[in-house]
């Protein structure tokens, strides 16, 4: 049907897809287009260089979304345990975990569960304030340091 859109898996019809309008970490409201998939494009925030699905999905009560973030949600621990462990590797001793860049703060939410006292900074506010609620116990600022800050 002309009218539905086609992603990788089951149809879903336009009531549940919905356009982006502006960029979910930093609020950004032009993108340039990643690639061109046909049924649906992967779009590039120039601000913040976040990749977001467009048409996006934005019925909260379909369970294909809810199969969705679950794996998703999945993929980000699955992630991190992996990079934990590699820490754990070089740094069995628990202290204090930094991630420059923690956006919504999925990384250390996982750190917080090994042990980890959580530190965070991100370029974007927005995201900054899902961390702290992603991780009461972590402290976050937000951000961007001005040119020349670092030379490593
Ligand atoms: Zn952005």
């Amino acid at each position: 049907m002309a009218s539905e859109i086609q992603y990788a898996g089951p149809t879903i019809s336009p009531a549940t897809a919905g356009k982006v309008e502006d960029c979910a970490i930093c609020g950004n409201l032009s993108f340039e287009v990643f690639a061109d998939l046909g049924r649906y494009r992967v779009l590039s925030c120039p601000s913040c260089s976040t990749h977001l699905r467009d048409p996006t999905i934005v019925d909260p009560v379909d369970d294909r979304i809810g199969d969705y973030e679950a794996r998703q949600g999945l993929f980000e621990k699955q992630t991190a345990d992996r990079i934990l462990s590699a820490v754990d590797e070089i740094q069995p001793v628990r202290g204090d975990c930094l991630d420059v860049g923690c956006a919504t703060g999925s990384f250390l939410r996982q750190a917080e569960t090994r042990g980890w006292r959580c530190h965070g900074t991100d370029i974007s506010a927005i995201a900054v304030a899902k961390a702290r609620v992603a991780v009461p116990s972590g402290t976050f600022e937000a951000g961007s340091f001005s040119k020349n800050t670092f030379s490593a």
